[in-house]
């Protein structure tokens, strides 16, 4: 299996992102925008946001979607073809639908028919037999036509209600209709410009310079705290002496999967038990190799954003966590404030297979806005936004990132001050050094601000929890808490066990730890290490 650092890289076909490929509009020439009458057939029952093929033989890179103002094209980069049925590029050895023009139709339940098909507490399947309301989108097919099971994210007939907020209510619930409110119903003006920098994946001597340089020693927030970040760490090739190292010096450990597998659909698709091995069993191995006991482990990101639906967040809930940071919100203005999935979603589900919860449950949802990638909004076309800062690809220079940052910075700062989220992988710094000091440069001017506080995610929501303005920030108690940073390092040289596991035939990695070296090496059926499952 390819590494996530390589992976990213090699820009993984899961990252391309249709959104980023640029759309032009197919234009009457010296005519305004207008449907024509052919655009108008083709179009007649086709989803807006459906691709399509015009014919089976046509280059492969090219795609159509109805819109408001006519057909637009879209053309995938050249090396990928367009994947009908994923609607998305891929590499071309991965695409085996050039031959068909329009993704499958799967059979949908019958719920807006003018008289109700069925009574009582039932629904209609696609074929018209009647089926219990409960039984639809459960995650097993009931309906003979399976049909229960489809239409899930826009029409769970077990949904969420809208958001209510005379029910929700801080600190265990927040929403608002449109997701741009903030919390106490504050001014923008009177509450601190919180920003959120995180990085994914393993954590080791390959990024931990990157690190250092960002979180220097005396790069303070103005309550005298150091600044912080949250890591969203997978298992493979991490060093657990670093991890133990940056949570002594107070940034947040958060869970990332075991085995971070490339395959779109184990993510999407995978059951509680999956998402809880994955997400609850590299929590086990954090805090027992990075030697974790403060129950600080608290938020979850699922490897390539590939949102679990209800069974990953039924999970969260089962195993106590507190957050979810993998549900993008599209790139608007204002952006958009964390909120609690008790109530339905404040966005539609967006994103590169994105398969969002529908259901309500106990969990918090730091969403991540996407960035405006433009360095200049003023002057340059409108383009999609994006959520990895790694996948802005339009950014060259150290200018533009620069200007790059303080223009989302704007559009956060000047409008509802919800959180801005800086999401890296380190590789991106470290094979780009100028647009790593371009970031140095900006986190040092905006803390010359006073009012931008570097914070981790789970210190979002104790604000949230808990909204405070300026005027007392400083003594904000929750941020004070991993202020000082204390003593020395757990060791100085860290036990590099040499571990297998038979769970990974013919491997042998290299496990480094502070704490005791385990039997086998950690691996989804054996977390600890300690043949605790092979004991039998
Ligand atoms: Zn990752």
């Amino acid at each position: 299996m390819r590494s996530c650092i390589l992976g990213l890289f090699l820009l993984s076909p899961l990252l391309i992102n249709v959104t980023a490929v640029s759309i032009v509009k197919r234009q009457i020439e010296g005519a305004p925008l207008r449907i024509s009458q052919n655009d108008a057939e083709v179009c007649k029952d086709k989803s807006p946001r459906e691709y399509f093929r015009l014919s089976s033989d046509k280059d492969c890179r090219e795609v159509m979607r109805c819109s408001s103002q006519g057909l637009q094209v879209l053309r995938c980069p050249s090396g990928l073809f367009f994947d009908i049925e994923s609607q998305t590029c891929n590499w071309r050895s991965e695409v085996n639908n050039c031959d068909q023009v329009e993704k499958r139709k799967l059979a949908t339940p019958l719920f807006a028919t003018n008289e109700p098909i069925c009574s009582g507490n039932q629904l209609a399947c696609g074929n018209g037999d009647c089926m219990e309301r409960e039984l639809f989108c459960n995650g097993i097919p009931d309906c003979s036509d399976e049909s229960d099971e489809n239409a899930c994210t826009e029409h769970d007939p077990n949904r969420a209600p809208p958001c209510d907020q005379s029910q929700c209510i801080l600190p265990d619930c927040f929403c608002s209709p449109d997701g741009t409110q903030i919390p106490g119903k504050l001014e923008p003006n009177n509450i601190p410009q919180m920003v959120t920098i995180t990085f994914d994946d393993a954590v080791n001597i390959n990024n931990l310079d990157v690190y250092h340089d960002i979180f220097k020693e005396g790069r303070n927030n103005a309550n005298g705290c150091s600044i912080k970040a949250t890591f969203f760490v997978s298992h493979k090739y991490t060093n657990y002496s670093a991890v133990q190292e940056l949570h002594r010096k107070g940034h947040e450990i958060a869970t990332h999967s075991i085995t971070h597998r490339n395959n779109e659909k184990y993510w999407t698709n995978a059951d509680i038990d999956t998402w809880a091995k994955e997400i609850a069993g590299n929590r086990l191995i954090l805090e027992r190799f990075a030697n974790i006991t403060d129950n600080s482990i608290v938020g979850v990101r699922s490897p390539y954003l590939r949102v679990g639906g209800n069974n990953q967040f039924a999970m969260m809930e089962e195993q106590a966590f507190l957050y979810d940071s993998s549900i993008n919100a599209p790139l608007s203005n204002p952006p958009l404030w964390p909120y609690t999935l008790y109530f339905e979603m404040p966005h539609k589900c967006h994103g590169n297979g994105q398969h969002c919860p529908t259901r309500s449950h106990a969990v918090w949802e730091v969403v991540m806005n996407e960035l405006d990638r433009r360095d200049d909004p003023n002057f340059d076309e409108e383009l999609s936004g994006c959520v990895m800062v790694d996948t802005c690809s339009n950014i060259i220079t150290r200018d533009q990132f620069y200007d790059f940052l303080n223009n989302n910075l704007r559009r956060h700062y000047n409008t509802n001050r919800a959180p801005l989220g800086l999401y890296f992988h380190a590789g991106f710094l470290k094979l780009n050094s100028k647009f790593l000091e371009a970031l140095i440069t900006w986190i040092d001017e905006s803390l010359e601000k006073n009012d931008i506080y570097f914070v981790t995610m789970t210190q979002v929501l104790q604000w949230m929890q808990n909204p405070t303005e300026l005027s007392s920030i400083r003594e904000f108690a929750q941020w004070k808490e991993k202020c000082d940073i204390k003593g020395q390092a757990y060791c100085s040289i860290p036990n590099a066990c040499p571990t297998t596991t038979r769970e990974l035939p013919g491997e042998t990695n290299r496990l480094h730890t502070c704490m005791e070296c385990p039997h086998n090496y950690p691996w989804l059926e054996d977390p600890t290490g300690d043949f605790f499952a092979f004991k039998k």
